[in-house]
């Protein structure tokens, strides 16, 4: 039996007329022989009625404790559930051998750090089961139960990892992603307009295009492909184009060396704050004290620069408050610069190229971005600005790294 995972995103199945593509695409690969695990996500975004954000609105708790978010794990399985008989009913309407199934009931078994939980380990005996009577199984996505049977999510965007997870777990051919866009493009199309879809790409640079805001498929994903060794297809649901295929070793999926891009992608993340606090001369004392009370209340942090008179480091916009207060009790100085933006170029090719930092820097100083702060590695350039400048900035770097023919230059004929 030759079986393939395939995941459809919330837009994909959030109308009727959208889902008559998925089932398209389902009957496509029926007709080429394979059976079916069919991932699905939440139906529509808010404001549609069951959609994940939409489920949140209908409750408020004072405090996240952990029976809260218990209950708001129950909540928002509803929506992936739903979806998932909707377009098994669907199927079924078509004359396909269609079920559903929840995560619970799909053996997606998780640890108990409910809206954020760990898959542990799939156990997929009823899926098994259900595939010798069935040419396609939906599984609802984003959830699983704990060992003692409580539903948990996984987190937000996790519906990827179900599919991911379901591939390794049933050793499947390939995991298909299908969204609103034509695979992992060199930027966000919303931010670049002339953004193009990548070809091929390899599971490191992904991860970390995916890590640094591309939120066209979820990190956790790509690790777990990337460890099982299954290849990743994202693609279009709308389209017939193949989109783009993640995968360890491009050069050698196409049969030919080809060498790593300097600069395959831009990504960017918002809703990001600067904290810069002084300390006196060199005070050793302040500086760890500093970020043992930032660790404590489990909040994390970025673009770290420590020097002799102050600390400085990003934190995600949501924790600006419960930070100054905690700093400001411990007798700290916060000064706080809010929307900020990290704007990170990516690329296995840049290490040991010399000039790529400068590239960067004259493409920003030219477009009028102000650059807060920047650090490296050696497969990614981080600059944080100001949000205001995001369009500008990552338009600049696209144009630079003349990411709009990202695929001509690497001519595959
Ligand atoms: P789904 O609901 O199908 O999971 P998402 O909204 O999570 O879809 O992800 C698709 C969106 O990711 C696209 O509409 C696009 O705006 C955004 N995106 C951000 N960066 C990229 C990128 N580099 N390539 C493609 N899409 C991207
Ligand atoms: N519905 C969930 C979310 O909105 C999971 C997903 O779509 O992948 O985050
Ligand atoms: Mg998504």
């Amino acid at each position: 039996m030759q079986l393939l995972i395939q995941k459809f995103g919330g837009t994909s199945v959030q109308s009727k007329e959208n889902r008559e593509h998925v089932i398209r695409q389902i009957k496509q690969a029926l007709e080429k022989q394979y059976k079916l695990v069919v991932v699905v996500s939440a139906i529509g975004r808010s404001p549609d009625p069951y959609a994940t954000d939409s489920l949140l609105d209908m409750v408020k708790y004072e405090e996240e404790t952990d029976s809260a978010k218990r209950e708001l794990d129950m909540l928002m399985s509803c929506g992936e559930t739903i979806s998932s008989v909707v377009l098994s009913n669907e199927l079924q309407q078509k004359g396909i051998k269609a079920t559903a199934l929840n995560g619970a009931q799909a053996g997606l078994i998780t640890n108990d750090e409910y809206n954020e939980a760990k898959i542990k380990h799939i156990k997929p005996d009823r899926i098994k089961h259900e595939l010798q009577t069935h040419d396609v199984i939906v599984v609802a996505g984003f959830q699983g139960r704990t060992e003692s049977g409580d539903i948990t999510t996984i987190g937000r965007g996790g519906s990827d990892t179900t599919a991911a997870a379901f591939g390794a777990a049933l050793e499947a051919e390939a995991v298909e992603i299908f969204t609103d866009v034509n695979g992992i493009m060199t930027a966000d199309p919303r931010v670049v307009e002339s953004a193009s879809s990548i070809d091929v790409v390899t599971y490191a640079e992904t991860s970390n295009l995916a890590h640094q805001g591309a939120k066209v498929i979820h990190p956790r994903a790509v690790e777990i492909a990337m460890q099982a060794e299954i290849p990743i297809r994202i693609r279009s649901t709308y389209l017939e184009e193949p989109g783009t295929l993640i995968t360890s070793s491009w050069g050698q999926e196409l049969g030919i060396d080809i060498p790593d891009r300097l600069v395959t992608g831009i990504a960017h993340i918002d809703e990001i704050a600067r904290l810069v606090i002084p300390i006196e001369d060199n005070d050793l004392d302040s500086q760890a004290e500093i970020f043992s009370i930032i660790e404590k209340a489990d909040i994390s942090v970025d673009f770290i620069n420590i020097s002799s008179s102050f600390v400085a480091f990003t934190i995600p916009m949501d924790f600006i408050d419960e930070a100054v207060e905690l700093l400001s009790e411990a007798g700290f100085q916060v000064n706080v610069t809010e929307n900020c933006a990290k704007v990170s170029a990516v690329g296995a090719g840049m290490t040991g190229i010399p000039g790529v930092v400068a590239k960067i820097t004259n493409a920003l100083i030219e477009n009028n971005v102000q650059i807060l702060q920047a650090a490296d590695s050696h497969t990614t350039i981080w600059v944080l600005i100001h949000d205001k400048h995001i369009k500008q900035a990552v338009n600049a770097l696209h144009e630079a790294f003349e990411l709009d023919s990202l695929n001509k230059q690497m001519d595959f004929s």
